[in-house]
């Protein structure tokens, strides 16, 4: 789909875009008291807060609704910090646009819903309001492209992402597993549409946030959404993620922004390795090329004996030598096994081909 795109914010030069604020509205009290030491900070493009939260289960504090709006409505007056928060049905569009929010964003949850979106889109029609779409719960690509889409279709061209992480079954270190590839996949596809880090959802805690957000930077990401609360210890959701404003003020001195792209001279330097890498990656693949014809030749060799596909011995003996192998060179176990099960399920497919065929 062919689309012309603006920017939702246009950042200070030499700095990213900076969205921070609570995870949610709670008194009207925590929200200007977080927004006057956000100002202070002088850093701040958007201040964000909850003001409807899409909770697990009822009975967790579901948002102050619309009374909330009213106290953005007057962080903008006090402090001219510009205002976002949430929608997932049309009257929250409705209640956005008549208390002149400047940004809205549609969260995890709705973006993994195609009906509450185009609901969302229908009540957006008509307006210019810039908006945001978080990645959906899931790592479906799709749904979020589909978000996208159904936004623009509505009118919207002020359209961004929020990079959030996706929910993991199994055990690991953040709360939303970043999965990077997925998202530098969109900014592929998309290459127009800026894209924030959510850091604070994608850590569920306090002491990784720094580091993810220096990731995104490395990655040329426009900048970050950050969830900050003036006594985050007490905040009435994702306490565990949340920082103080001053906390925050630290977090940014020590970021450090990449250049999107080399000058003349530094890029020779990097077509010269990047040279080199094609070289290695013509050939890996002419490599595993031949590796999948002598599977095959295994594959052919089985047929005529009717023995199975897989031995399980075999296979875990290729894992854990090469797993050491690769350690050797420096690589990951992560990557090891991730690239050997690439690997060997292709040669599974090849011999299965064989197998079936000679049957
Ligand atoms: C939030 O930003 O507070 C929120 C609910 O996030 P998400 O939609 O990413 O879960
Ligand atoms: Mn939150």
């Amino acid at each position: 789909m062919e689309m012309k795109i603006d920017k939702v914010i246009e950042p200070t030069p030499g700095r990213g875009i900076v969205i921070a604020g609570p995870c949610s509205a709670e008194t009207e009290g925590q929200v200007m008291q977080c927004a006057k030491d956000l100002a202070k900070l002088n850093q701040v493009d958007l201040f964000r807060s909850g003001i409807w939260k899409p909770r697990t289960r009822p009975g967790s504090f579901e948002g102050v609704g619309k009374e909330g709006l009213q106290w953005l409505k007057r962080v903008k007056e006090e402090t001219g910090l510009k205002t976002t928060t949430e929608v997932a049905k049309a009257s929250h569009v409705y209640d956005c646009l008549k208390a002149g929010i400047d940004v809205v964003w549609l969260g995890a949850r709705t973006t993994v819903n195609p009906f509450s979106v185009q609901e969302v889109a229908d009540a957006l029609n008509g307006t210019d309001i810039p908006v945001m779409i978080k990645n959906p719960i899931n790592p479906d690509l799709g749904l979020w492209i589909g978000a996208v889409e159904r936004i623009y279709k509505a009118g919207i061209t002020k359209i961004g992402l929020i990079h959030r992480g996706f929910s993991y079954h199994g055990e690991t270190v953040y709360r939303n597993v970043p999965r990077w590839q997925m998202a530098i996949e969109m900014k592929r596809r998309f290459p127009e549409l800026q894209m924030v880090v959510d850091n604070s959802h994608i850590c569920g805690n306090r002491h990784m946030l720094a580091e993810v957000a220096q990731e995104a930077l490395n990655l040329n990401y426009d900048g970050l959404m950050t969830e900050v609360h003036p006594r985050p210890d007490e905040a009435w959701s994702d306490a565990a993620q949340q920082i103080t404003p001053a906390v925050f003020g630290e977090l940014l001195e020590g970021l450090r922004l990449r250049k999107p792209s080399a000058n003349e001279v530094e890029m020779e330097r990097l077509t010269e390795l990047r040279r080199q890498i094609d070289e290695i990656d013509s050939d890996l693949i002419g490599m595993i090329g031949r590796r999948m014809k002598l599977a095959d030749q295994i594959g052919h060799f089985k047929a005529e004996r009717n023995i199975a596909v897989l031995q399980e011995s075999r296979w875990d003996e290729v894992l854990k030598e090469a797993s050491q192998r690769g350690k050797d060179h420096g690589l990951s176990e992560e990557f090891m096994h991730g690239y050997l099960r690439a690997i060997h399920q292709e040669s599974i497919d090849h011999q299965d081909a064989i197998v079936n065929k000679a049957q």
